[in-house]
C-alpha cells in the first residue's frame, strides 16, 4: 500500500537525473506526509549520484535539504498539524535507544541512522529523498521551520546550516574568536553567516578572489585567495578555528599552519579519497584536526530557531526540476552562489 509521487532520479551511477515516479508509504501512526516546497542541492548529492563514497543504491532520488508543508499526519502524531511549515534533513530514522540517540546525536546511532536517501530503512525499504513532490517521514525526524524564514531559504539550512552550525558551536565560535572558512560554496557561505551571527571574526579562504565582495557582504572581515602562496605566510598562526568545507582534497599541512596554538581545524567537506598530514603540523602547536557530521535533530531545531532569531537564511538560486543536471555541473565547477534550490512544484509538472 502506497501512493505514487513525482520525483527526479538517477537510474544508475553517474547517470543524468531524469523525471521518475516513486512510491511513498501509507502513513504509519507516527508519520508525517509533507508536500515538499523546495529541496536544496548539496554537494553530497553529487558525490552519491557519482558513487564517490562507495556502492550506492539506484535508482537514487537525492535530496536531504527539504522544506515543505504538512499535508497529513498519522493517528498518534501530536507535535505537527496539517499546514505546519517543516523541514527534513539528512536522517529519517535511528534506533532511538542507544547512547548516541539518547544524547541527541542520532547521526551516530549504533544501528546506523537511516539516511534520507541512498539507504535502507529498518522496514527493509529503500529511502528516496527530497527531489520529489511529497515525502513521508517519522515525526521525530521532522523539524519545525519558524515563522520568519521563507521555505526556499530555509531548505539549505537542513544540511548546510546544521553541518556548519554544529562544529562552530562545539569549537566555540563567538566573540573574540578568529574563524576561517575554507571554500565559499553551500556549506561555506552558511558557515560565514552563522559564525558572524555568533559574534566571531570571520575570514574566507577561497581558491580565488572572484567572490570577494560576496564574502564581505555575508559578514566576513577578510577574504584571501588560497591560489596565492603568500596567503599562507600572511595568515600564519592566525586562527582559533578553521572550518574546511571543501569537497576536494586540500594540502592539509598548509592549513594547519594557520592555526594558533591550541586551535582546531574541523573538516566537514567529504572528498572520497584519503587526505594526508604530517604529525608535526599538529604537535608543533598542540593543534586539533577534527571532523563533524551534520548534527542531531534537537540541535537542528536549535539551529533553525537561531537562524530565525538572527535573520539568517541561505543565499539561493531557485531552479526547476529540469535544470538539475546543469546545476550539478555548476556546483562541480564551484559556480554556485550559494545554493541551488529546486522548486518542487515543477517536478513532474
Ligand atoms: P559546494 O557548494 O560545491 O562548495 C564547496 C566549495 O569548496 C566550492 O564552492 C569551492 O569554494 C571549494 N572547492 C571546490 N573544489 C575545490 C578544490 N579542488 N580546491 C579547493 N577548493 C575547492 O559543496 P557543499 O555542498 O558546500 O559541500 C561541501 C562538502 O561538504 C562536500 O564534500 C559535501 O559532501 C560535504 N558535506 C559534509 C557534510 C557533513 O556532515 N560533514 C554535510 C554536508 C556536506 P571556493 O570557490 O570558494 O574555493
Ligand atoms: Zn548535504
Amino acid at each position: 500500500m502506497s501512493t505514487t509521487t513525482h520525483a527526479i532520479a538517477a537510474a544508475t551511477p553517474g547517470a543524468p537525473l531524469a523525471p521518475a515516479t516513486i512510491q511513498r508509504r501509507d502513513l504509519r501512526s507516527d508519520d508525517v506526509l509533507i508536500d515538499v516546497a523546495y529541496a536544496g542541492i548539496c554537494h553530497s548529492d553529487i558525490h552519491q549520484v557519482n558513487q564517490e563514497w562507495g556502492t550506492a543504491i539506484f535508482p537514487m532520488v537525492p535530496g536531504h535539504e527539504i522544506a515543505g508543508v504538512v499535508a497529513a499526519v498519522g493517528a498518534d502524531v501530536t507535535r505537527y498539524q496539517v499546514g505546519d511549515r517543516v523541514g527534513v534533513g539528512c536522517m529519517v530514522d535511528s534506533c532511538g535507544e542507544c547512547e548516541y540517540c539518547l544524547a541527541g546525536t542520532e547521526q551516530f546511532c549504533v544501528k546506523g541512522n537511516v539516511q534520507t536517501y541512498n539507504a535502507v530503512g529498518f522496514d527493509g525499504e529503500n529511502t528516496y529523498g527530497g527531489y520529489s513532490r511529497q515525502i513521508v517521514v517519522k515525526d521525530a525526524f521532522v523539524c519545525r521551520i519558524p515563522d520568519g524564514i521563507e521555505l526556499d531559504v530555509a531548505a539549505p539550512l537542513l544540511c548546510a546550516g546544521i553541518t556548519t552550525y554544529s562544529p562552530l558551536r562545539r569549537w566555540g565560535a563567538g566573540p573574540g574568536k578568529k574563524v576561517a572558512v575554507v571554500g565559499l560554496g553551500g556549506l561555506g557561505h552558511m558557515a560565514v553567516k552563522l559564525a558572524v551571527a555568533m559574534g566571531a571574526e570571520v575570514t574566507v579562504l577561497s581558491q580565488s578572489l572572484k567572490k570577494h565582495e560576496d564574502g564581505l557582504r555575508l559578514g566576513a572581515k577578510d577574504y584571501f585567495a588560497t591560489s596565492d602562496a603568500s596567503t599562507f605566510d600572511v595568515l600564519e598562526r592566525r586562527f582559533d578555528l578553521i572550518v574546511n568545507t571543501v569537497s576536494a582534497n586540500l594540502p592539509v599541512d598548509s592549513y594547519l599552519g594557520l592555526l594558533r596554538v591550541g586551535g582546531a581545524m574541523v573538516s566537514v567537506g567529504a572528498p572520497g579519497d584519503p587526505q594526508f598530514y604530517s604529525a608535526f603540523s599538529l604537535l608543533g602547536g598542540n593543534n586539533v584536526l577534527a571532523g563533524s557530521m551534520i548534527g542531531g535533530i534537537a540541535e537542528t531545531q536549535e539551529m533553525l530557531d537561531f537562524c530565525a532569531a538572527h535573520g539568517v537564511g541561505a543565499e539561493i538560486e531557485t531552479i526547476s526540476g529540469d535544470q538539475v543536471n546543469t546545476a550539478y555541473e555548476r556546483v562541480q565547477n564551484s559556480d554556485v552562489r550559494y545554493r541551488f534550490v529546486i522548486d518542487a512544484s515543477t517536478i513532474g509538472a
